[in-house]
């Protein structure tokens, strides 16, 4: 938790460097982020963002969660149902057919998988604004 802190918190002073105080209540740590950055470039906070959701990911990924990323579209097919292989520490397409160039199954990390949420999310505001 203290690398997901510390990253957070380089984050925002990487680009708001006289931000304040980091809130020591880890709860209200993300809200402290977007509070601090929410006047930035739209692709700076979808970076923000994208930090947000994997640190999320990769909280219940360490708590056994595992079934966090399955809700996940994968980005090679579409396909829903990705599932968590510990050993390639990536989320892994289930369909037999979705493959690499080496011919394994896609997989995909979890910055990956949270670059593709938040541009999804982006998508569906844009189209209902
Ligand atoms: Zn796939």
């Amino acid at each position: 938790m203290t690398a997901a802190r510390d990253e957070a918190e380089a984050h925002v002073r990487a680009a708001v460097p006289d931000a304040g105080p980091a809130p020591a209540d880890i709860a209200l740590l993300y809200t402290w982020m977007r509070t601090r950055t929410e006047h930035l470039a739209p692709g700076r906070q979808r970076a923000r963002d994208q930090v947000i959701y994997r640190q999320g990911l990769e909280a219940a990924i360490a708590v056994g969660d595992t079934a966090a990323v399955r809700p996940h579209p994968c980005p090679a097919c579409g396909c829903v149902g990705l599932f968590w292989q510990k050993a390639r520490q990536a989320a892994v397409c289930v369909n037999r057919h979705c493959r690499d160039q080496d011919g394994l199954a896609h997989a995909w990390t979890l910055a990956r998988l949270a670059h593709e949420h938040v541009a999804r999310t982006d998508r569906l505001k844009s189209a209902a604004t």
